[in-house]
């Protein structure tokens, strides 16, 4: 698979844009730890709460993205391939009634 990054303008793959990740922050990651990534991650699923409530819509494109590069710091840290996850769960829709739309019962699953 070819690397993505600055020079590539080919759309991205979730498991390029979690090599990219690996390539930009992994040595850091890996002195962090998964504790303190952890940590970082709750933080910016903080800063995408308060983005939603009353953040410009750049702000919101922006905790957006950050949200998802710390879960795939977080993914690297606990050696998960998100691609691979993703696509085992959700590759037939709704991980309960395998159906898209999911058509669940709303009592249970709102
Ligand atoms: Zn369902």
């Amino acid at each position: 698979m070819a690397a993505w990054g600055p020079s590539c303008k080919m759309p991205v793959s979730i498991s390029q844009f979690q090599d990219l990740i690996r390539r930009t922050f992994g040595a850091k990651d890996s002195r962090r730890g998964i504790d303190g990534t952890f940590l970082w991650f709750v933080e910016e699923v903080g800063e995408l709460a308060a983005a939603l409530r009353g953040g410009s819509r750049a702000q919101q494109s922006e905790e957006f993205a950050d949200v998802l590069a710390w879960l795939a710091t977080l993914a690297n840290s606990a050696g998960v391939d998100l691609e691979s996850a993703i696509e085992r769960k959700y590759r037939d829709g709704c991980p309960t009634c395998h159906q898209a739309p999911c058509q669940c019962d709303p009592a249970v699953k709102p």
